[in-house]
């Protein structure tokens, strides 16, 4: 039997409204491991966080504690708020303290074998009706769910990097999981301060399912001679916060070329390379992004910061061939960029609508808002599509036909 609401008490917060009382379990002290707890801190609520590492996990609890002595140094928090977060917080290598949890999140490596043992030793730590949920970005919720006793107390709970600023938490939903585990994941998220959207479990759930057919857009037009720096001016001029090339540089180049693995195994007919993709021939030249200084572009600062980039000119060199550069790309309009970039998630979106990946239309742009920073200009990706569709969508995609399947609709 599941958990349900009535397990978890109501309590009175500071304002005097009330809450539901979580209790939480992150396992992974990483990045994103420790992000989550961070998070749990800073809405009051207790959290252990656990490590096969002990020194991962002080390093984690570093990371939190960094974050709130700058917050207390800018007066954004009081020394009050400090202490209770950090209160919120216990660290753990063995799991004591996890059968007392009502909701767990594994953020460990991202390797299918090791989350479904992890997973599986997770589950037998845990009181029997507390939710199990990972935060892998790619992994099948189905896969993981194969090794658990109790799959319908697990789904996926993938929250964005960096944890305290996106407000975006797709819950991911396995043929197993119980509504009830959907809905305390939806609460739990949203007592985080996050904004839950239901997908259901497909390669590369929502999010990433429609941000790599933008990529393909991007690799397609590179591969025909177009600068990625007009690319990314085109695009930061329709409105996202930064364009593809440099988008790629922060994700890093080996997270881009694992994840479009998935999305080209889970939709070969629609995702797969003729040719390596412009992020292959970048991961093999080991320029990754920001995490190694030099990606599309030479990063002054790894990490986080926009420091002055310029074009990275051994990519130049290796991506295109410099005499057939300009005469390709006076043949190609920025409108014809904006398009050829935006038609393929377009495409995307529709077809996830049609399967029932999410329920409704407004899920996907407040999920493509959230999660990708797509323009609210266009107010959403949907009404971006509606606006195209005025001029009749075919028309719009008919030019493009020769691109491939990302730019057909299918019935
Ligand atoms: P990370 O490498 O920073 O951290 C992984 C942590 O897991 C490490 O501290 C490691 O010691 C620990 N670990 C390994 N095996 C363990 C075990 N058996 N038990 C307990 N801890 C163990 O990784 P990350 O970037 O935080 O990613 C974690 C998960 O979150 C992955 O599934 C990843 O796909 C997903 N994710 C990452 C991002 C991102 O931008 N980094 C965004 C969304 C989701």
């Amino acid at each position: 039997m599941n958990l349900t609401f009535r397990d978890l008490s109501m309590v009175n917060d500071q304002e005097n409204s009330t809450r539901l009382d979580f209790t939480a379990a992150v396992s992974g002290a990483g990045v994103m491991g420790s992000g989550i707890a961070g998070q749990c801190a800073a809405s009051n609520v207790q959290v252990i966080l656990n490590d096969i590492s002990p020194q991962a996990c002080e390093r984690g609890l570093h990371q939190i504690k960094s974050r709130l002595d700058r917050q207390l140094a800018s007066n954004r928090i009081s020394q009050l708020a400090f202490d209770r977060q950090l209160a919120c917080i216990n660290l753990s290598t063995d799991g004591s303290g996890f059968d007392e949890v009502h909701i767990a999140i594994e953020a460990i490596v991202e390797n299918p074998q090791i989350k479904q043992q992890v997973l599986r030793e997770l589950e037998g730590k845990l009181n029997d009706r507390a939710i199990l949920a990972s935060n892998t970005s790619t992994i099948s919720i189905e896969y993981l769910a194969s090794a658990l006793k109790r799959p319908e107390n697990f789904c996926g709970l993938h929250f964005f990097n960096p944890v305290s600023q996106m407000k975006l938490v797709e819950v991911v939903r396995g043929t197993h999981s119980s509504d009830a585990c959907i809905d305390l994941c939806v609460e739990f998220a949203k007592r985080l301060g996050k904004v839950p959207v239901v997908v259901r479990d497909c390669p590369g759930f929502l999010v990433n399912r429609l941000l790599f057919p933008y990529f393909h857009g991007f690799d397609l037009l590179v591969k025909a001679g177009v600068s990625y720096q007009r690319i990314d001016r085109v695009m930061t001029d329709f409105g996202w916060p930064m364009g593809p090339a440099y988008l790629a540089d922060v994700i890093g180049m080996d997270v881009m070329v694992s994840a479009d693995t998935v999305l080209c195994q889970g939709y070969p007919e629609r995702m797969s390379y003729q040719e390596p993709s412009v992020f292959e021939r970048l991961y093999e030249k080991r320029c990754l992004g920001q995490k190694t200084g030099k990606g599309f572009y030479t990063h002054l600062n790894s990490q986080h910061t926009r420091g002055a980039i310029e074009p990275n000119p051994e990519v130049i060199e290796q991506l295109y061939d410099t005499s057939g550069l300009t005469s390709t790309q006076a043949d190609i309009s920025d409108l014809n960029i904006l398009e050829r970039m935006m038609l393929p998630m377009c495409t995307e979106a529709l077809l996830c609508l049609k399967e029932g990946v999410v329920s409704t239309a407004s899920d996907i742009d407040l999920a493509v808002n959230l999660g990708l920073g797509f323009p609210t200009v266009h107010t959403g990706l949907m009404h971006y599509l509606d606006a195209l569709t005025q001029r009749g969508l075919w028309n719009v995609l008919e030019p493009y036909q020769h691109l491939g399947p990302l730019y057909h609709l299918t019935d």
